[in-house]
């Protein structure tokens, strides 16, 4: 036995940068697609009706790039392991 089957599989996903992107399922007729490609395609990922996908200030990342980007992360612990950004000043 190599490895255990895991009981249940975590699909959790975290967004270190919180405060520049948020999770939008794709509604509507309007095409949209992913600002990124995979490397070594030639195309855009088409965003599905129906699929969850980031949306930053400009552009729109399907999961398998956001999470190809470290735009997401499964780590749950991805709190302690960034560097944290300076706290902006308001003053
Ligand atoms: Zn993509």
């Amino acid at each position: 036995m190599s490895e255990e089957p895991q009981a249940t599989p975590d699909c959790r996903l975290y967004v270190p940068s919180s405060e520049d992107w948020r999770a939008v399922v794709k509604m509507g007729s309007e095409r949209q697609y992913c600002y990124s490609k995979t490397p070594g395609d030639t195309h855009f990922h088409l965003i599905l009706n129906g699929e969850i996908y980031l949306e930053g200030e400009t552009e729109k990342l399907c999961l398998n790039c956001a999470l190809r980007m470290g735009v997401v992360t499964t780590d749950r612990l991805f709190w302690q392991n960034r560097v944290r950004k300076p706290p902006k000043s308001v003053m």
